[in-house]
Parts: structure tokens; C-alpha cells; sequence
């Protein structure tokens, strides 16, 4: 890989006060793929991966690159069994776990290595009296990672991401983005995730930049790193938990060039009362794990609250009719298609879901549904997998919860379909509110039906403390509809 700017500058800096230049990182990455060399990977081998956030952790990521191997990262949440499914589906050769997980893992059968969160472990230790293996000559077709996207219905599945996918990514949102080796990133993503693992990380690495390398999203340790700091990556979350912050304010940002949203909606409130506390208008873009990015609000240019912009360089979004696979007009809801470089091999294992989800002439369904201004704006009204259907009517969920978080003191609403006798499903909504707000169910219900059609109306309106979240910010309807499925019927 090339980098631009100096190859000696420091490139991350970390929060346990390590410092690695991109020449070290390089040099690790080529060292952790001899180990996987000597213990017997070969091209196309793929190693599984459920470590905490460290650099070696995605230097091992890079020692894959350098190797020919296939990196499988996997969510730290997940329990010993789930890892088992993985580990049973893709058939790695190496497993590498923190050292407390491999106890219980140490009866699959692969074989294990341990890394640690500050870069400790068996891995380690064989990497540091290792030498650097040659790079394996790669082309743009192979496979370099597989990603298990987070399932919501049946087993979570694999997506096949090639050199190709991400190299051409990471270069249209260098571009996009106008990023440069002057750039400082406050990375305080997870690295087991399409937007920590490679939109974060190869972008700067790729522009010659820096990371202020964090371990974690703590609210405070970002605003002590904003100074210093030229660019921040985060879901909305972080947005949410930083306008928390009473110390946000225009001087606190001034350092700062972009700050970048995605992975689950950014309010747009959210997005107004950042910039009115900062001056700054959040960048949000859209993507997923099977197609890295697809869309961004521009760098130079209106970045409109609650789209998320038009299509990157080299990547073509359309929006159809699910059923006839006709182009919507402007405005109008429909499914969101992609096609171009960046677009995964396919699913692992998984030739069905693979020819499911992509049409005969190379346009990925992503499921999510969005329609295009008249400006060429793209905003997401929600996923085709949300869709409720209460008494034959289909009801998008996104309408009903932006009506919802338009009620005087609604912070934010998740609208979900139960199971109803009569309906078979029920529109149900769970909302948030502000902080000393009154909630009054009657009310808020009298007041919805003023502008939406009967069938539409939340049959209850549940007031929570909290929605709740996967750490990539997104709501976890899956839970929510677990939570409440007896809500309607009869005990
Ligand atoms: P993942 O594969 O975990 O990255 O999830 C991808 C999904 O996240 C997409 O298909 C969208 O449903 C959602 N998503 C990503 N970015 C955004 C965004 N900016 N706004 C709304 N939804 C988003």
C-alpha cells in the first residue's frame, strides 16, 4: 500500500499513551502474517477474529492484505456459541481471541492464538521475533475480508468483500471527503465494523493522515482530543452523547474541518442543534457492510439534515418499484439499488441469498427503502423489513415516527408492528421523551390522527427511558417487537 506523507510520522497514537509510525505498523502487519504463514494459512485461508479494539488488531487486518489471507472479524458481543456458527460457517484455520474468551472457545476445532486490548498475547509474542513476510501478489478480485452482517431474521450471513470493494472505497471517499495527510481523526469506533474497520481506518491511512486512536466512544475523551483533532467518525449516538457535553461549543470545534455521521439516522435535530452549538453541519453518508459506502451529503455544498446526500464517485444508486424494478420519479418511495466497484462477491456459502438479493444485470437490493429529491438528494424512509401490515394496509414506519418526533416534547420514537388477533399486525409505537416532559397518550393521539390516515395510528404509544441501541447506534427493532409481542393478545 502506498501512503501519502511521511512514512515515519506517527500514525496512531493511542489512548494507553502507545504511538506506532506507519512504517512500525507496517512492519507489524508483515510480522502477524509470517505468524499466520507459519502456522499454516495459506492464500484464501481466513483467519476469525473476536479481539478488543488495538492496533494490532488492525494490523492484523493489514497482515491478511500483505498475506493473501481473509480476515473475519467478529463483534465482541457475541457468546462463545454464536462464535461457534461462525467458526462452523466460514472454517477458518486460526481463531484469535482475547485471552479471558479462549477458554471457553479452546474446544473448537481450530487452532487459537490471544490478543490482548493492549496488544499483548500469543500472537504477539510470535510476531515479535518474527520476520516480515513477503507480500503475496494479490489482484483486485480477491477476497480480503468477510463481514457477518448483523442478522435480523434467520442466521446472520457473510458478505464477501474483495481488495477491489474496499481500495475503490476508501479512494471515492478520500475524495469525497477532500482528506489529506494532514488530517487528524478521532477514531473511536469499534473494529469489528465496516465503518471503524475499513471507512475509517483505510481512508486515513490511505490519505497519509492520523488517528487519535481511542479504545472506546467516551464523550469526554473526544472532546479533549477536538483540538487536536481535524476530523471525527461517529453514529449518531456520539452526536447525541457529545451536544451533552456543556463545554460543545464553536471555540471547542474550531480545530476541527468535518464531522462525519452514518451507520443508523442522524435526527435532524440532531443535526440542527450540533450546528447551532458548533457552527459545524454534520457530513452524513450511507452505507452497509455488503456495498461499503454508497452516498454522502458533499463536502463543498448543502448538507441537508435527514438525507444523506447523493452518490459517491464511481457508484451509481437508483431508487425502483420493488415489484416491476421501474425507476421511481423524484420524491417518490421506492427500494434502493447500488451497482459499482464497491459492490461485495456475495454472501459465504450462500449462493441463494446471494442471487436474492442481486438482480440479473448487477444491482444490489440493499432492502432499504428512500426516494430522490428533485435535487438529487437521497433520504431513507426505512427498510422494506420494517414495513408493518395491519389489516392488509402496509404502514412504512418511518412516516409514523417522524410524525411522532414532532410532538412537542418527543425526543424520539421507534414504530414497530406486533402481533394482533384482529389486524394480525398492530401499528405500535415506543417513544422517548425531553427531559421533565408530560406524556399524555390521549392527547398525543388526537393529535396524530389530524394527519394520519386511521389505519396509520399507533394502536399505543409506550413511553420508554431509552431505545435501545447496538453499538453501531442503530435501534434494535428486533428487541423492541421480542419485548412487547404479547402486548395484543389474549393472556
Ligand atoms: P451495516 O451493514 O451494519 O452497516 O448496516 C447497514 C444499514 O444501516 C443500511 O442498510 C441502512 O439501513 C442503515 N444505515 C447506514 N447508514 C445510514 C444512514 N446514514 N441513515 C439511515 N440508515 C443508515
Amino acid at each position: 500500500m502506498q501512503s501519502g506523507g511521511d512514512h515515519n510520522r506517527v500514525v496512531f497514537e493511542c489512548d494507553d499513551g502507545r504511538r506506532f509510525s506507519f512504517v512500525e505498523f507496517w512492519s507489524l502487519a508483515g510480522r502477524i502474517a509470517s505468524v499466520l504463514s507459519q502456522q499454516g494459512m495459506q492464500r484464501g485461508d481466513r483467519v476469525a477474529v473476536q479481539v478488543e479494539k488495538s492496533v494490532e488488531a488492525l494490523a492484523l487486518f493489514w497482515a491478511c492484505v500483505r498475506g493473501g489471507f481473509v480476515f473475519l472479524p467478529l463483534n465482541t458481543a457475541y457468546t462463545p456459541s454464536e462464535v461457534e456458527y461462525f467458526v462452523g460457517d466460514a472454517t477458518p484455520r486460526i481463531l484469535i481471541s482475547s485471552p479471558g474468551a479462549a477458554v471457553q472457545l479452546g474446544h473448537l476445532d481450530v487452532e487459537c492464538l490471544t490478543l490482548d486490548d493492549r496488544g499483548g498475547g500469543s500472537l504477539s509474542a510470535m510476531a515479535g521475533i518474527a520476520g516480515e513476510m513477503d507480500d503475496a501478489p494479490t489482484n483486485w478480485d480477491d477476497l480480503a475480508a468477510i463481514l457477518y452482517t448483523s442478522g435480523t431474521t434467520g442466521r446472520s450471513k457473510g458478505a464477501m468483500l474483495s481488495h477491489g470493494n474496499l481500495a475503490s472505497n476508501a479512494l471515492a471517499l478520500i475524495e469525497c471527503w477532500g482528506m489529506t495527510s494532514r488530517d487528524v481523526l478521532i477514531h473511536a469506533l469499534p473494529v469489528y465494523h465496516t465503518h471503524g474497520l475499513f471507512v475509517a481506518t483505510n481512508t486515513l491511512l490511505l490519505a497519509g493522515g492520523r488517528m487519535i486512536f481511542q479504545r472506546k466512544f467516551d464523550a469526554r475523551a473526544v472532546m479533549a482530543a477536538l483540538p487536536q483533532a481535524t476530523l471525527l467518525m461517529g453514529v449518531p449516538t456520539f452526536y447525541t452523547r457529545l451536544l451533552q457535553q456543556a463545554d460543545l461549543t464553536k471555540a471547542a470545534t474550531q480545530h476541527m474541518r468535518l464531522f462525519i455521521s452514518g451507520s443508523a439516522p442522524l435526527l435532524a435535530e440532531t443535526h440542527r442543534t450540533f450546528r447551532e452549538r458548533t457552527g459545524h453541519a454534520i457530513l452524513e453518508r450511507y452505507g452497509m457492510t455488503e456495498t461499503s459506502m454508497n452516498t454522502s451529503n458533499p463536502l463543498l455544498g448543502e448538507r441537508r439534515p435527514g438525507t444523506v446526500g447523493q452518490a459517491l464517485p464511481h457508484v451509481e444508486v437508483r431508487v425502483v418499484d420493488a415489484q416491476t424494478r421501474t425507476t421511481m420519479a423524484n420524491e417518490m418511495d421506492g427500494m434502493i439499488e447500488v451497482k459499482g466497484p464497491n459492490l461485495f462477491k456475495g454472501y459465504w456459502n450462500n449462493s441463494a441469498k446471494t442471487a436474492e438479493d442481486m438482480t440479473w444485470d448487477g444491482w444490489f437490493i440493499t432492502g432499504d427503502l428512500g426516494r430522490f429529491s428533485n435535487d438529487g438528494y437521497l433520504t431513507i424512509s426505512g427498510r422494506a423489513k420494517d414495513l408493518v401490515i395491519t389489516g392488509g394496509f402496509n404502514v412504512y414506519p418511518k412516516e409514523i415516527e417522524e410524525r411522532i418526533d414532532g410532538l412537542a416534547g418527543v425526543l424520539e420514537s421507534a414504530v414497530i408492528g406486533l402481533p394482533h388477533p384482529d389486524f394480525g399486525e398492530a401499528v405500535t409505537a415506543v417513544l422517548t421523551m425531553k427531559s421533565n416532559t408530560a406524556f399524555d397518550e390521549a392527547t398525543a393521539l388526537a393529535e396524530l390522527r389530524q394527519s394520519l390516515a386511521v389505519y396509520k395510528l399507533p394502536k399505543r404509544l409506550i413511553v420508554v427511558e431509552e431505545l435501545p441501541r447496538n453499538a453501531m447506534g442503530k435501534v434494535q427493532k428486533a428487541l423492541l417487537r421480542q419485548t412487547y409481542q404479547k402486548l395484543y393478545l389474549p393472556v
